[in-house]
């Protein structure tokens, strides 16, 4: 497997799946999900709007799964980061597991050999950025049959960590 760090923006990154750090709803927001959408386009939110019709959303640590809309990506992987709160530091550091665990699982039902994640949970969610860096390498590490990892950071601490980590 090949894992690779880049700052920069996720929408732009072409590889079989891009995964969205989403929310609960599903229905979009701010930060990566927002940017998503936005340049996704409207395919991307109606089919989100049919699993949420289905299933009712999806629960933190799960995954659902779209097309890429408009995106340079086959599918979008919709997972939903912990809120980070200090005093459930151990069962969330296993919700975030479940994010990438899943995330990866599910991209290799669907043939995928290359996969970018999100920084999951570290933006407004206040995950610890270094916990959640080692969690989301170490997680990821565990499927070989995945060709290629791309872990694409926006902000300069994410990316210098992730630097740092995987040199
Ligand atoms: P969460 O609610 O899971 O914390 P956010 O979207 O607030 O989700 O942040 C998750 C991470 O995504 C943060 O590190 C944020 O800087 C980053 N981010 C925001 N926009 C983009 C984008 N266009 N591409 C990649 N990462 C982004």
């Amino acid at each position: 497997m090949e894992i690779s760090v880049v700052q920069g923006d996720i929408t732009k990154i072409a590889v079989d799946v891009i995964v969205n750090a989403a929310n609960t709803s599903l229905m979009g927001g701010s930060g990566v999900d927002g940017a998503i959408h936005k340049a996704g386009g409207p395919e991307i939110l109606e089919e989100c709007r049919k699993i949420r019709a289905r299933q009712g959303g999806c629960k933190t640590g799960e995954v659902v799964i779209t097309t890429g809309g408009k995106l340079p990506c086959k599918y979008v992987i919709h997972t939903v980061g912990p809120v980070w709160l200090e005093s459930k530091a151990d069962e969330l550091e296993k919700v975030l597991t479940n994010c990438y665990q899943k995330s990866m699982e599910l991209a290799l039902e669907k043939n995928a050999t290359s996969i970018a994640f999100p920084n999951i949970s570290t933006g407004i969610y206040k995950f610890p950025k270094e916990l959640a860096a080692e969690i989301a390498i170490s997680t990821v590490r565990k499927f070989a049959e995945m060709h290629e990892v791309i872990f694409v950071c926006y902000d300069s601490e994410n990316f210098n960590l992730y630097k740092q980590k995987l040199s």
